[in-house]
């Protein structure tokens, strides 16, 4: 992938510690690292952080190096296949590419078993009677150390033979788990004899009922590394205290394909959201959101389907970089990156949200004319477009005003307004219903400020509005979306998380009037509507001739005043 979009050349304590292993020739300058997601929900903009680091290195490293993508498939419970393919799509669209290196850790639930009796074999494992519960109980705490389990001692002969009737499904769920024996007194408290598999009577996605027990996540990830021969396995800091048990493991199991070490970076965590797959998958089944893609989401899906770009995300996870403490980054910084994006590669047009109609007084009934816009001020390669005018249009409710505050530039009774491109127009008469709703200006137009042109001796003009052309217009339905949570950190609160959603994060706009040419709008195009800010075709209840757009996200730009502050 080109890496035009690169804001500046970075280094980290991850990337100086690969090239220090390159220069010590480890692995024969091999990099291999992997995207282990879980299928168990839908991928967020945190995962992108881990997805744009394990394959940005890959790329970064070549051509001796790659990335892998993984299904951590161990728990057979949560998992489903709807999952896994949102995950590739997902991971393709961010702009990678796993080759043919796709796996599955149930691809290595044979292999895992076979170290598992490896460890029976040479004492380091165990099977264990107690329940969860008095596992639990025994392990100690973070000042005083566990107590063996009675089970502890059991002999090589006993251990291999309960652990091969685990497998053959003699035993109920529960009844029995594999332990790793390392050391009940250690300060780790990972380390005091750690389970490593566990009786599951549940059907799993791939391997349907081949398993009746299953590897607990802490001995199935090292030794997938290993299998793959992954030489970096990077994970976020939760897992900083694992570390000496993903290591224990790699040294203890024999014939391993390759020898990976683990090292840790902080999360991403953005205000006004949650990132946990739990949450976000209550958000779904409780219906408070429509649904994973739903572009209020801080999914991919529901980041794609609201118009956000591969690239905004991409420079978005550079610029945060990588670091080892746990903090919660601005969403105006990934709204920031975005806007820079768009604002490079979306079309112009005019939209109005909530029309009041104009009437050109002095202008023919029958006639019409096209006006040239510019489509793309920042690519003058993109042209123009004719846009129609004729004696009716529309214009915004917010760009009328009957008793204007002052420094109000836009129209008012009397007053004049300019037509971005197109002329000059004057108000004379304010129509309204019985309710006092405005519902029409009589305006006259005036031919000698084409242009842009300033007639002298007239009144300055400064304020310059959108319009569309009535009889030319096509009706569509406009979102827009605002924070989905209320609060900064609805994680770090003391209420449930979901008593502090924004009541206001949707707005159904039915009114808007476009431009005609946006009836041949495409889901992969990105438009500005002038004056109101970046929108995307939603690519799932749009239709053609019943138009449904999006608005990722508005023009101004607060993060950039809170630098310039700065
Ligand atoms: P969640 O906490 O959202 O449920 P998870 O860690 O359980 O996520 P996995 O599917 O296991 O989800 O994650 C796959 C990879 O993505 C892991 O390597 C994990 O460390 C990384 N990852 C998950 N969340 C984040 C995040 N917020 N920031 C950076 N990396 C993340
Ligand atoms: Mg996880």
């Amino acid at each position: 992938m080109a890496d035009s979009e690169s804001p500046k050349p970075r280094t980290d304590f991850i990337r100086d510690m690969i090239h220090a292993d390159q220069a010590a020739g480890r692995n024969d300058g091999w990099v291999i690292t992997r995207f282990p997601p879980e299928p168990n929900g839908y991928l967020h903009i945190g995962h992108a952080k881990s997805i744009c680091l394990n394959f940005g290195l890959a790329e970064e490293f070549g051509p001796k190096a790659r990335c892998h993508l993984r299904f951590d498939d161990t728990n057979p419970t949560k998992e489903e296949t709807e999952y896994v393919d949102s995950i590739e799509q997902d991971v393709r669209w961010l702009g990678f590419d796993w080759g043919e290196h796709l796996y599955f850790a149930s691809d290595y639930f044979e292999a895992l078993y076979g170290y598992a009796m490896q460890l029976i074999e040479k004492g380091l494992a165990y099977v264990d009677d107690q329940t969860p519960e008095q596992i639990r109980e025994t392990r100690g705490t973070l000042t005083s150390p566990g107590t063996d389990s009675p089970f502890r001692n059991r002999s090589v002969e006993e251990n291999r033979d309960l652990f091969a009737r685990m497998r053959a499904g003699e035993f109920a769920n529960g009844a029995k788990v594999l332990r790793a024996k390392i050391d009940m007194a250690s300060p780790n408290i990972n380390l005091r004899d750690p389970v490593i598999y566990r009786i599951l009577k549940a059907a799993h996605h791939r391997t349907g009922d081949a398993w009746s027990l299953y590897p607990m996540y802490d001995f199935a990830h090292p030794l997938s590394d290993a299998i793959e021969s992954i030489t970096h396995s990077l994970c976020t800091l939760e897992f900083e205290h694992h570390r000496p048990l993903y290591e224990w493991l790699i040294q203890n199991v024999d014939g391993l394909p390759g020898q990976p070490y683990q090292r840790e970076f902080a999360r991403l965590n953005l205000t006004y959201t949650v990132m946990s797959k739990r949450k976000l998958l209550r958000l779904v089944k409780e219906g408070f959101v429509n649904g994973w893609d739903d572009p209020r989401m801080p999914t991919i899906s529901g980041l794609r389907r609201r118009g956000y770009t591969p690239e905004a995300i991409r420079v978005f996870c550079k610029t945060i970089g990588l670091t080892k403490f746990n903090a919660v980054t601005d969403v105006a910084l990934l709204e920031h990156a975005l806007r820079e994006d768009l604002n490079r590669r979306a079309l112009r047009a005019f939209a109005v949200l909530d029309p009041i109609k104009v009437v050109l007084e002095n202008y023919p009934e029958d006639a019409e004319e096209f006006i040239d816009c510019v489509n793309n001020p920042e690519d003058e390669a993109s042209g123009t477009r004719p846009v129609p005018l004729c004696r009716e249009l529309f214009i915004d409710r917010d760009d009328f005003m009957e008793e204007p505050p002052p420094g109000y530039h836009r129209l008012r009774p009397g007053g004049e307004v300019r037509l971005r491109y197109a002329f000059c127009i004057q108000c004379h008469e304010v129509i309204k219903d019985e309710s006092g709703r405005v519902t029409e200006l009589r305006c006259t137009y005036d031919d000698a400020t084409r242009h842009g042109k300033k007639p002298e001796g007239r009144p300055k003009v400064k304020g310059i509005i959108h319009w569309v052309s009535a009889r030319h217009a096509i009706p569509a339905e406009v979102r827009l979306y605002d924070r989905l949570f209320t609060v900064e950190q609805p994680d770090a609160m003391e209420q449930d998380f979901t008593e502090l959603l924004n009541p206001e994060s949707l707005t159904v706009v039915t009114t808007a009037q476009l431009e005609p040419s946006l009836a041949e709008a495409t889901v992969a195009q990105r438009y500005q509507f002038e004056r109101l800010g970046y929108f995307a075709v939603d690519a799932v209840d749009s239709k053609p001739g019943a138009l449904v757009f999006n608005r990722t996200v508005g023009l101004k730009d607060s993060w950039a005043k809170q630098m310039a502050k700065a």
